[in-house]
């Protein structure tokens, strides 16, 4: 198991690590443990995963995939990679309908940080979750279904790793489909919302620099119409372009209008290609969507300290929800991400200015990424909140589960 995360920026502090090869085995360790927790592909950019106590990956039980076409659903295995998920769901006929930029994360920890992709009409890929079978605290083995469990459960399924861990998810698929993506340059910023309306999933990059949108990545349905040559006042990419130009082409899924399976098109980097460490840092917000060209403009005045300390950034739409600690709950959202220079005392300062400025659109921070948000703020901008506390107090009241940063966000009584 890797010492730090993927982008190296948080060395685990457990004491003892475990890769159980079974159920009872996790059970037995989670029921005799002070402190623990699960990671998962340790794609996260912070520390709510980092206990002091027992460290467990999943990754020694066995990667099932059970697809059952009655009620058009899979139930996989806590470990197993979206994109593995999306290849053997692929083979049998069957889709989900979103994927995050990088299909190389576990199932269990994108959908704890209610990870996304883009798409007005779609949701995170935790709205997809129709039950979650998890150890609790006292090393029991419990199932909680959307149908059975309700409220209860739309509070469980983005559950940040502190309710339990998770062994197995169940999820709603659709029928496979095939996607063309196509990149375009230069989209004036007031055509933003037409753009993202334009197409199932639509992702635009911008370097905060001259007020231009750089690129946008449009991913399409198959047999929708191409974009017209002029389309919104951009033009087409002569070839594969990367979001951060002058990166290598050939990590990222085939552009220019080729049809392919929708697991090869909707990520935006392919699954065969390992991205080993990352030298980088992500921070994420999101916003109303009606405020989207508002909250943009909020940025303007800082666009210049911003782009000194950036690598690019990514805007992307994402459909509201029901969850309790999805950023979307019950809010149609922009997304506004950042993908930072690998050097957090440079980005500390732009990362203040920004959390500053986006404040009076009540930005959700992405539970995955880097963010220094005022607890009362953060709070304040999830309705459900105090409700979730009421769920950590009952699920784990010893605390097993906990970690200072959680302990900062959802403080104890
Ligand atoms: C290059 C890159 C691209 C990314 N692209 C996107 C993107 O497009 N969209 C987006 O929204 N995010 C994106 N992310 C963020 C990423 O999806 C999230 O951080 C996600 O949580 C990573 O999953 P993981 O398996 O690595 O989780 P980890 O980082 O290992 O864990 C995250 C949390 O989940 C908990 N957890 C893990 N497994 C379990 C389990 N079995 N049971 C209970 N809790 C568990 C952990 O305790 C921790 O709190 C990206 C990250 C990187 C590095």
């Amino acid at each position: 198991m890797p010492e730090r995360n993927w982008a190296g920026n948080v060395r685990y502090a457990a004491a003892r690590r475990h890769r159980p090869s079974s159920v009872d085995e996790l059970r037995r360790l989670v029921a005799g443990s002070e402190r623990v927790r699960a990671v998962g592909s340790g794609h996260s950019f912070n520390r709510f995963g980092d206990t002091v106590g027992d460290l467990v990956s999943l990754a020694g039980l066995p990667p099932t995939v059970e697809v059952d076409p009655r009620r058009r659903r899979v139930t996989v295995a806590a470990a197993v990679r979206y994109g593995d998920l999306a290849t053997q769901l692929h083979a049998a006929g069957y889709a989900l309908p979103t994927m995050a930029s990088l299909p190389h994360i576990s199932v269990a920890g994108a959908v704890a940080t209610a990870t996304h992709g883009s798409g007005n009409d779609i949701g995170n890929l935790a709205t997809a979750v129709a039950a979650l079978e998890l150890v609790t605290a006292d090393g029991d083995l419990l199932t909680v279904r959307r149908e059975a469990d309700g409220d209860r459960f739309a509070g469980m399924v983005v559950g940040l790793g502190a309710l339990g861990v998770v062994t197995r998810v169940t999820l709603d698929v659709v029928p496979a489909f095939d996607v063309r993506q196509y990149v375009r340059l230069d989209l004036p910023r007031p055509a933003l919302d037409e753009a993202f309306a334009s197409a199932y999933s639509v992702s635009l990059f911008t370097d905060w620099r001259g007020g231009r949108i750089g690129q946008v990545w449009r991913k399409q349905l198959a047999d929708a119409p191409p974009p017209a040559a002029d389309w919104l006042g951009t033009t087409a990419a002569a070839g594969p372009v990367h979001p951060v130009p002058g990166m290598p082409t050939e990590n990222c899924t085939a552009q220019l209008g080729e049809p392919g399976p929708w697991h090869d098109r909707l990520p935006h980097f392919r699954l065969g290609f390992t991205p080993s460490s990352g030298d980088e840092l992500q921070s994420e917000y999101h916003l109303p969507r009606a405020a989207a060209a508002e909250a943009l403009a909020a940025l303007d005045p800082v666009a210049e300290r911003i782009a000194e300390v950036l690598q690019v950034c990514e805007l992307r739409t994402v459909a509201a929800d029901e969850l309790w600690l999805s950023p979307q709950y019950r809010r149609d959202s922009l997304a506004v991400h950042f993908t930072w220079v690998d050097d957090a005392d440079a980005v500390a300062p732009v990362l203040a200015e920004v959390e500053g400025r986006l404040a009076p659109f009540t930005p959700r921070p992405h539970w995955g990424k880097v963010f220094t948000l005022d607890p009362a703020a953060v709070a304040a901008a999830y309705p459900r909140h105090a409700d979730f506390l009421a769920l950590l107090r009952e699920a784990d009241p010893a605390g097993k589960f906990r970690t200072p940063l959680l302990d900062r966000y959802f403080p104890r009584d």
